[in-house]
């Protein structure tokens, strides 16, 4: 069922010397935004190995001359979204030529020297930007294992999960205005809360802020209003991925949830990977999701193929302010996920709503079977029943002012790695 193509043949290697362990080999080919230096516009870029690839060179000098791109001028965008409203050919386009170039298939960069120092820029050097201009965040709730933790702790074993959550993706719209990349610091929120005991809300920090592990994809396409997309459709409008923490106030959610779902417990910001890792990158690491025929899912939401997800590594590392070095309190896997991207995606556009470019959805809590797997401290602290220590010998219920938050993720090749780099963030004091 795969479709392979010559960019991810695991025996290619670029021309100059990429780690084992990089998360940037040439089989990734991440895009993303950045600046040479604060001197310089914005523009698209690839991460290679320590550099990035700065593809407004390359199509400045007519290396994109296929045609899907020969009449595009989409990389001196301060945003990816006019190349990813190209669609699909544009991108294996795109993948195909700078695979060449980079490999020296293509020798023109390889034998360039001049071209090699304006085109490949040490990544220490380079300001990464968000890459994508987002209209609409749309976040879900799809791994079952978060679900079940999180229904068990507030409805009991019994009723962890709600009657809908096996026939569809449970989800809630966002806010994108607070979509930040990584690196960008977050204040810790106020907001209202009500403990159990008490009479009355009050107005105040939350005390209880918490990460949450989840993967975004953006949309690449999408569907007219009143339109309907298939599952085929779906697959096709998923330009890439990133990795997602949905920073959340777990005692605001507590208050405030109740009829009509989160609101200011996850809006006050989102945190991303800066690189966008294409699905055509992710296709080696395609793998059987969980089984759905219990109850058997409805057939608007059945899969185009049997192999609808992805095999890839999830970690979550705090370190705090006394701390030298982070330390790893979760590992976890996207195949975890019981609805697949391309169902959240067929899923949205069912009444006919229609999704953009550059609309982002994310997977929602990805939460695997064991206790050192679960995506959030809310499950990890079993909500604040136990303490999760850490190495340098503090211990955490939820995040304290001055913790940092780094997500990893990545997929194992033979030889070589698709990984995201970071997204991290740190948690702020309330802002005064
Ligand atoms: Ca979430």
């Amino acid at each position: 069922m795969s479709s392979f193509d010559s960019t991810t043949d695991p025996s290619l290697r670029a021309f100059f010397d990429i780690p084992a362990d990089s998360d940037f080999s040439i089989q990734n080919l991440p895009f993303g935004i950045f600046r040479p230096s604060q001197r310089h516009a914005p523009r698209v870029g690839v991460a290679i190995g320590h550099f990035v690839l700065d593809l407004y060179v390359l199509e400045t000098s007519g290396f994109f001359d296929g045609p899907a791109l020969r009449e595009q001028d989409v990389f001196g965008d301060r945003w990816l979204n006019p190349f990813m409203d190209l669609g699909k050919a544009a991108r294996v386009e795109a993948r195909k030529k700078i695979s060449e170039l980079l490999s020296g298939k293509d020798e023109r960069l390889k034998n360039d020297s001049d071209l090699q120092k304006r085109a490949l820029i040490p990544m220490d050097q380079v300001v990464l930007e968000l890459p994508v201009q987002i209209g609409d965040y749309t976040d879900f709730y799809s791994s079952r294992e978060h679900a079940t933790n999180v229904g068990t702790m507030f409805r009991g074993k019994d009723n962890a999960l709600q009657p809908n959550w096996l026939h569809l993706p449970v989800g809630y719209h966002g806010r994108s205005s607070s979509v930040v990349v990584s690196g960008t610091p977050l204040h810790r929120p106020m907001g209202q809360t009500k403990a159990d005991d008490a009479e009355n809300p009050v107005f105040g920090p939350s005390r209880l802020v918490d990460f949450e592990l989840e993967m975004g994809f953006f949309v690449s396409g999408g569907n007219e209003l009143g339109s309907r997309l298939s599952m085929q459709e779906a697959e096709d409008n998923i330009f890439g991925l990133v990795l997602v923490n949905d920073w959340s106030a777990r005692d605001i959610q507590k208050w405030e949830y109740v009829p009509l779902g989160p609101f200011l417990a996850k809006n006050f910001g989102t945190s991303i990977s800066p690189w966008v890792i294409t699905t055509e990158a992710l296709e080696p690491f395609r793998t059987k999701g969980p089984v759905q025929t219990d109850p058997e899912v409805l057939d608007y939401l059945k899969p185009a193929r049997p192999d609808q997800t992805y095999d890839l590594r999830l970690e979550v590392a705090i370190q705090g302010e006394e701390m030298e070095k982070p330390h790893t309190v979760c590992v976890s896997n996207f195949k975890y996920l019981y609805w697949s991207m391309a169902q959240q995606l067929v899923h949205h556009a069912a009444t006919g709503c229609n999704m953009r470019t550059g609309d982002m959805l994310a997977s929602g809590t990805i939460s695997g079977p064991t206790e050192d797997s679960y995506g959030s401290m809310l499950e990890l602290s079993w909500r604040g029943a136990k303490s999760v220590p850490l190495s340098n010998g503090e211990e955490r219920k939820f995040l304290k002012d001055g913790d940092t938050v780094i997500m990893r993720g990545w997929g194992q090749g033979d030889g070589y790695r698709v990984g995201f780099g970071e997204c991290a963030g740190k948690l702020l004091p309330v802002k005064s």
